[in-house]
C-alpha cells in the first residue's frame, strides 16, 4: 500500500514525510482492516514531526481522525460488517485493567497508545485497529466531514466538558485560537448551550470573521480587553502568550482549559510575565486536556448527528500530506484539514 512515514524527527521540511510502498496491515483475531477514504490533519502529526511527542517507533504512519470501510475482520472481530463505515481517533488502544481504565479515564492509562504514534495511523491506504476502538459512523456523515470529528471535534468536547459549564446565561466561553478544534467547540456550544455567550480570540483577521459567521458573539485580537469576565477559556494555541495573557480576564472560580498535547517553547519566556494576584488568585484553576477516551467519542458522534455539526473543511489530495502540515504550521487555516485517500 502507498503509505506517508515519519523517518526522522527534527523542524518541519520538505523530508519530513516519505511517500512510500508499505507492507499492508497483517490483522491479529480482534482486529479490523480498513481501506481509508479520508484522515484529517492535526497539529498532533507536526509534534510528532518535530519531536515534542516523541513517536515509539520509526518510520510510523501518522494520522488519527480516520474514516474508512471494513475490507476485512479478524478471525474474532464480529463488531462490523464488510464495507461498514467506519472510524478511528487518537485512542489506538489502552489497557483496559488499571484504576484509570476502570474509572472511565483510559485517557490517563499508563499504557494508552495514541493512533499515528505508537501504532501505524491514517496517513495510508489501510490501517488496523481492534474493533473495539472502531467507531461505527453515523448515518448523513460524508468521510470527508466527519475525520476532523475524530479529533478537533472529540477531543473539543472532552475540553468543553473540562471547562463545567452548564449553559446559563450568564456564562461566557472564550475560546483563545481558532483553528480545527475550537471552530467545532463554537459550534458545539452554540448547539448545546444556546444561552452561553461565545467569545473568541485569533490573530488572524480571518479567523474573526469566520468566528463571527459561526455565530461566536464577540471576537478579539489578542490584547483588545473584553466587556465581561469569561466564565472559562479554551486555548488551543500551540505557544503560551496567548493563554497567559487572557487569564486576567477570568473571572473568579473560573477555568482555564489548554487543550494541547505539548506547548512550542518559542515564547516560554512569557510566563515569567504570569502575575498570581492578577491571574490565578480567587480559585481560578488551569487544567489540561489529555488524550480522549471512546465514550467522549461515541457521546460526541451522537451529538455532532443530532445537532448536524459539519466542520468547515480544507480537502487535500493524499500526495499533498507534507503541503497540508506547512499550511498548518503558516497558519494558512480554515477549519480542518482533510486528506482524501481513497474513493
Ligand atoms: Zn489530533
Ligand atoms: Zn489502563
Amino acid at each position: 500500500m502507498r503509505a506517508w512515514i515519519i523517518t526522522k524527527i527534527g523542524p518541519l521540511s520538505q523530508d519530513s514525510l516519505t511517500l512510500v510502498d508499505f507492507p499492508n496491515p497483517e490483522l491479529a483475531e480482534n482486529e479490523i482492516l480498513i481501506r481509508v477514504l479520508a484522515c484529517g490533519v492535526c497539529h498532533t502529526e507536526l509534534d510528532e514531526i518535530e519531536g515534542r511527542v516523541e513517536p515509539s517507533f520509526l518510520p510510523v504512519i501518522p494520522g488519527h481522525q480516520i474514516v474508512g470501510k471494513v475490507v476485512e475482520v479478524g478471525a474474532n472481530a464480529t463488531k462490523f460488517k464488510l464495507s461498514d463505515l467506519v472510524g478511528a481517533g487518537w485512542i489506538y488502544s489502552a489497557c483496559g485493567k488499571c484504576k484509570y481504565c476502570k474509572e472511565g479515564l483510559e485517557n490517563l492509562c499508563s499504557e494508552f497508545k495514541g493512533t499515528g504514534k505508537d501504532a501505524h495511523g491514517g496517513y495510508a491506504q489501510y490501517f488496523k485497529i481492534n474493533q473495539d476502538f472502531a467507531f461505527k459512523i453515523p448515518k448523513g456523515f460524508s468521510p470527508v466531514e466527519v475525520a476532523p470529528l475524530f479529533c478537533a471535534g472529540a477531543i473539543g468536547y472532552r475540553a468543553l466538558k473540562l471547562t463545567n459549564l452548564k449553559g446559563t446565561e450568564d456564562e461566557i466561553l472564550c475560546l483563545c485560537g481558532f483553528g480545527a478544534s475550537n471552530h467545532l467547540v463554537l459550534k458545539l456550544t452554540k448547539g448545546l448551550y444556546p444561552n452561553t455567550k461565545v467569545v473568541v480570540y485569533a490573530r488572524n483577521p480571518k479567523e474573526r470573521e469566520l468566528a463571527l459567521e459561526l455565530g461566536a458573539d464577540l471576537a478579539f485580537d489578542f490584547g483588545e480587553d473584553p466587556p465581561e469576565k469569561f466564565t472559562a477559556i479554551i486555548d488551543t494555541t500551540p505557544v503560551w502568550k496567548p493563554p497567559i495573557s487572557l487569564l486576567k480576564h477570568l473571572a473568579p472560580g473560573g477555568r482555564l482549559v489548554i487543550n494541547n498535547i505539548r506547548k512550542e517553547n518559542l515564547d516560554k519566556d512569557f510566563l515569567l510575565n504570569f502575575d498570581y494576584a492578577r491571574d490565578l488568585w480567587l480559585e481560578k484553576e488551569i487544567k489540561s486536556v489529555a488524550n480522549i477516551t471512546r465514550k467522549d467519542i461515541e457521546e460526541f458522534l451522537e451529538i455532532a448527528k443530532k445537532l448536524e455539526l459539519k466542520p468547515e473543511v480544507m480537502t487535500y489530495p493524499f500526495e499533498s500530506a507534507l503541503e497540508a502540515l506547512f499550511d498548518l504550521k503558516e497558519g494558512r487555516i480554515k477549519g480542518a484539514k482533510v486528506l482524501l485517500i481513497g474513493s
